[in-house]
């Protein structure tokens, strides 16, 4: 008797489970727990009627693969019931671009929280300006009076919550609302929290965003964009990713697959150790302020705790000013916190940002240095102990 496929689909299960299950049947490929990776363009018709009726599981290696198949079957059991599909693309800022172009048509209109990464406002300012798409930015805290800037050809409303170097929370729910009102599709780059931290298509968002080259997977050695799909959205994105021609090669697909595993062990550990180091940064002298959602003093608070069900290792401080010489000292006397863009792997991170430099609609006056800083799975109080010497190298470089 064939027995059940680990993969099928049983949204009863928690979503800890769900991620070891979700996406592979040992069963059909001789027993072996993950799915082997196929590198392949050209499938083969074993007959002359095969090939005339186009009868095959599989056509032609850009399309679905047994490892997309796999990729997106766990992510789709991840999301919950809600997502229709899910499309893999290259990269985060690809699974940006293809879900814009997917809902997006010459004259129509655009609303895009100004903390929007910045490569997806380039690609509204760039790309779809181009085509004759045209975009408004809009403050991430506007809430249910996105209806004001509504306009007749608004199709699309583009949110991201914590903005990914600012942090404001967004009211989701509010948005998707007066959004829906009036036929629009809303769109959520959910990368910092990921399917596990905030259910986006249960709250409302028709088309959810991850960067999986962050918390998916996880070690910092891969690129891929992931969008998941309601029923409303996921047919025009499925198409505009063929149409398009984008696909992910298989052994990042793999990769991938191997990092969703851990999700849930290694948010928690980010989590935990991510909300250490932000207390730690808050009782210093050095520090203006913390931006981090599940911080009780942060504006953002209310909303995070009555929508998210966790937080991710990345938030953001304002140092209080100090001269370019210490920044500096300080950045150059740690060791365990690299200085590099991108997030979500392993290890700690650090780097310094401005918004002031591309915001339109809200301004950024924050008083201070903007660093941003990931916390890694590293020993939380070998890291402490690494930022306590930066700001000793700091203080000495001030006098
Ligand atoms: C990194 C990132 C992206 C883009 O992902 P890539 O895989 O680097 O292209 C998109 N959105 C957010 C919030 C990100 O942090």
């Amino acid at each position: 008797m064939a027995k059940k496929p680990v993969n099928s689909p049983d949204t009863a299960r928690k979503a800890a489970t769900r991620l070891v299950t979700a996406g592979r049947d040992p069963a059909s490929q001789h027993g072996f727990v993950n799915p082997p990776v196929f590198h392949g363009s050209t499938i083969l018709y074993p007959t002359a009627d095969d090939l005339l009726t186009h009868r095959s599981r599989y056509s032609y290696g850009r399309k679905d693969t047994p490892n997309t198949e796999a990729l997106a079957q766990a992510l789709q059991a991840l999301e919950g019931p809600a997502c229709a599909g899910v499309a893999l693309l290259p990269s985060g800022l690809a699974a940006c671009s293809t879900a814009l172009l997917s809902v997006l048509s010459a004259g129509d209109h655009v609303l895009v929280t100004d903390s929007v990464y910045r490569p997806t406002r380039q690609f509204c300012d760039d790309m779809l300006a181009r085509l004759g798409v045209t975009t408004t930015y809009y403050d991430p805290l506007i809430g249910g009076r996105i209806a004001e800037l509504m306009q007749p050809n608004t199709r699309a409303v583009f949110t991201e919550a914590p903005g990914s170097q600012s942090f404001e929370m967004q009211d989701i729910p509010a948005i998707a609302a007066a959004a829906h009102a009036r036929n629009a599709v809303v769109l959520m780059d959910n990368t910092w929290a990921t399917p596990l931290y905030f259910d986006a298509l249960g709250h409302g968002v028709d088309l959810s965003i991850q960067a999986g080259t962050k918390y998916i997977g996880g070690h910092s050695d891969l690129m891929l964009g992931t969008v998941s799909a309601n029923a409303r959205t996921w047919k025009r994105l499925r198409d505009t990713m063929w149409t398009m021609g984008l696909c992910v090669g298989p052994d990042d697909m793999s990769n991938a697959l191997r990092g969703l595993r851990t999700l849930g062990v290694r948010l928690a550990r980010h989590q935990e150790s991510g909300l250490a180091v932000a207390r730690w940064f808050a009782a210093r002298p050095e520090v203006l302020r913390v931006l981090h959602p599940a911080l009780e003093s942060d504006p953002g608070h209310a909303i995070w705790k009555r929508d998210f069900t966790g937080a991710s290792g990345l938030f953001s401080i304002i140092l209080k000013p100090v001269s370019e010489a210490a920044l500096r000292a300080f950045l150059d006397a740690l060791t365990l916190f690299g200085m590099g863009y991108s997030w979500g792997g392993f290890e700690s991170l650090v780097i310094v940002f401005d918004c002031a430099e591309y915001r339109t609609a809200t301004q950024w006056e924050p008083g201070g240095i903007g660093l941003r800083f990931h916390i890694g799975l590293e020993d939380v109080g070998d890291l402490l102990g690494d930022l306590e010497n930066g700001l000793a190298a700091l203080n000495g470089a001030k006098q």
